[in-house]
């Protein structure tokens, strides 16, 4: 029996450690990142690779505290190719909310898949689960 595996979605950002921030071992957890760790549709499609070819059925999306894509300033916003702007967020926990949703929702993941929310507090090295 293979052991159960987990994909995270996380930010790119540097400071942030997936594994260490969530706490799994090198081989139990596949990590999916991009600016924001934002659901976008390239980022469910890794996440259904994981499922499909791995296993790993329980998701994490995780975004965290002091993101630039929460706070990007005006003047960058322009200098940012369009598939990034759409991945800007003005308020933290609902960027989670609404990327829970979109995969969710999405047609080809499927009802048994288990999907957790959560927010990295980068201050405090503190994961805050806000799916429960
Ligand atoms: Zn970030």
């Amino acid at each position: 029996m293979e052991n159960k595996k987990y994909t995270l979605l996380t930010c790119m950002d540097a400071r942030l450690d997936p594994l260490e921030m969530s706490g799994f071992k090198d081989a139990e957890a596949f990590v999916i990142r991009n600016a924001g760790g934002r659901a976008t549709d390239e980022a469910i499609d890794y996440m259904l690779v994981t499922k499909n070819f791995f296993n790993a059925n329980e998701w994490w999306i995780i975004h965290h505290t002091d993101c630039l894509m929460g706070q990007m300033p005006d003047d960058k916003v322009s200098e940012l190719p369009e598939t990034i702007k759409n991945n800007l967020f003005l308020d933290l926990e609902q960027s989670v909310i609404e990327d829970i949703e979109k995969v969710r929702s999405h047609h080809l993941v499927s009802e048994d898949i288990i999907l957790k929310g959560f927010i990295y507090n980068l201050e405090k090295s503190e994961l805050i689960n806000i799916s429960e």
